[in-house]
C-alpha cells in the first residue's frame, strides 16, 4: 500500500528529506559507496559493517524497516555483499539471516533481512527460527537485550562442518547476534563472523578497526 502510494504522492529522500526524490543523487552515492568497518565483539564475534548507523545511511534503513520504502532493498544488498566480500572472503561460507519476528512482520508487512541478502547474491540459508517471542530489544539497556535474547534462536536443522556468516540489518549490542551464533554452533555450524548493513556506535564493541582506511 505504501508502495503504491509512493508512485502517485510526491515523495521525500529516504536519505536526507530533500524533495521529490525516492533517493537523491548525494544520498544514492554515500549508499553506493560503503565504508565496510570491522568490530570484534566482547564474545571475540566479528561484526563487518557496511555503515555505521548514523546520518543518511540510518535514516534510509529506517525508512525501509519502517516506512516500508522497499525500493531502498536494492542499495543496501549492494552494500552487504560489498562488506560481506571483503569481509569474509570465503567461497565455502554460506549466509543465515536473523529471521524477523513475528510481530516485526505484522507490523512491517515485509522481512528486511531476508530481503536485503536475497537480493545480495549471497549464498543464503535461512535455518534460523524463533522458538519464542522475546520483547523488542530498542526498549531495552545491554544487560537486559542479551537475557530477553537468551535461548531464543535454534537451526532447523544440523550444519555439522558447514562454515556460516550470520546476516543482520544493524548490530547494536551484538545480542541478538550471538544468541544466533550460539544456536548455530550448538547445530554444529563453524560461525565465522557477521556482516551486517550498519552497526551503531554505543557499547558492546571492545575493538573497532577500520577496515578501509582514508
Ligand atoms: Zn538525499
Amino acid at each position: 500500500m505504501i508502495a503504491a502510494l509512493a508512485l502517485i504522492l510526491p515523495v521525500d529522500c529516504a536519505g536526507c528529506g530533500a524533495w521529490d526524490t525516492a533517493l537523491c543523487e548525494t544520498c544514492a552515492g554515500i549508499l553506493a559507496s560503503p565504508r565496510p568497518r570491522r568490530h570484534e565483539l566482547a564474545s571475540g564475534l566479528v561484526v563487518h559493517a557496511a555503515f555505521d548507523f548514523a546520518d543518511r545511511p540510518a535514516r534510509a534503513l529506517r525508512a525501509l524497516k519502517e516506512e516500508g520504502r522497499t525500493s531502498l532493498v536494492r542499495p543496501f544488498s549492494a552494500a552487504l555483499a560489498a562488506t560481506a566480500r571483503a569481509g569474509v572472503p570465503d567461497a565455502e561460507a554460506v549466509f543465515v539471516p536473523m529471521p524477523t519476528s513475528a510481530a516485526a512482520f505484522r507490523r512491517r508487512g515485509h522481512r528486511v533481512v531476508e530481503a536485503i541478502l536475497a537480493r545480495s547474491g549471497l549464498p543464503a540459508l535461512a535455518v534460523l527460527r524463533r522458538t519464542r517471542s522475546t520483547r523488542d530489544q530498542r526498549e531495552l539497556g545491554r544487560a537486559e537485550r542479551a537475557h530477553n535474547v537468551a535461548g531464543s534462536l535454534s537451526a532447523r536443522r544440523r550444519l555439522d562442518g558447514r562454515r556460516v556468516v550470520i546476516v543482520d540489518d544493524v548490530v547494536t549490542t551484538g545480542a541478538s547476534v550471538g544468541e544466533a551464533a550460539r544456536a548455530l554452533r550448538e547445530a554444529g555450524a563453524d560461525v565465522i563472523g557477521v556482516a551486517s548493513v550498519a552497526h551503531t556506535r554505543r557499547s558492546g564493541f571492545v575493538r573497532d578497526t577500520d577496515m578501509n582506511p582514508g
